[in-house]
């Protein structure tokens, strides 16, 4: 009895280690899974993220009428600032400009780093005015501020270009309007935001 009680309790903690690699293999597997959709630069989602949230938005949307808006931004001439100031101090107003929007922004909502220095932000809302306000708060915030590297305070300005995705058939159109609405902003001049309604700020 003795022996097979000890065999019992061998097996068990034996059981029990098994059992403890797995959870920690299943954690790995999660962690790693999520760092597939952070950008290593600024910590916002990245653009492979881009594609399951906007799904998510999507499925809300064509179920319960839940309306969202798409919006995408684009710092203006940010080439110049890693020409005249190098590229880590790029790197900073990147993850500086990325900083802002997190925070003026609703943990349901989504910042995305698109690319480069474009983003894309989903945001839900009820009233359309509510997102109005929203860009209006980042633009005022970014245009107030100075972003600082070492010893450069630099202005920053950026063109966006805003739909909402009950104004379209499809999201790929609410998308791809938002997308033109933007360059629309950057051919008439930069430093500015275009809605679908046509309201410019
Ligand atoms: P526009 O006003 O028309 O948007 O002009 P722009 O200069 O902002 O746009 P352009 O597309 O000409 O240049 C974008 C630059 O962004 C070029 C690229 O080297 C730089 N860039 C892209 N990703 C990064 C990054 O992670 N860090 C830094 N420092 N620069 C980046
Ligand atoms: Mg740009
Ligand atoms: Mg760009």
């Amino acid at each position: 009895i003795q022996k097979s009680q000890t065999d019992l309790m061998k097996r068990q903690s034996d059981f029990n280690e098994l059992n403890e690699k797995i959870t920690k293999l299943q954690d790995d597997l999660e962690k790693e899974k999520e760092q597939k959709h952070v950008d290593f630069l600024t910590g916002l989602l990245n653009r492979r993220a881009y594609e399951i949230e906007i799904e998510k938005f999507e499925k809300k949307y064509t179920l319960f009428d839940s309306s969202y808006a798409i919006i995408f931004l684009d710092i203006d001439h940010f080439k110049l600032i890693n020409d005249n100031h190098g590229h880590d101090c790029g790197d900073s107003v990147l993850k500086t400009f990325a900083k802002i929007l997190q925070k003026l922004t609703r943990d349901e909502d989504k910042v995305i780093r698109y690319g480069g220095e474009e983003f894309v932000v989903l945001v839900r809302y009820d009233k359309e005015k509510e997102v109005l306000k929203y860009v209006k708060r980042v633009k005022d915030l970014i245009d107030k501020n100075k972003f600082i590297f070492n010893d450069i305070k630099l202005k920053i300005q950026f063109c966006a270009g805003v739909t909402m995705r009950n104004n379209y058939e499809s999201y790929t159109d609410a998308v791809n309007t938002a997308d033109e609405l933007l360059y629309k902003a950057k051919r008439s001049g930069r430093n500015k935001i275009i809605m679908d309604d046509k309201t410019i700020i």
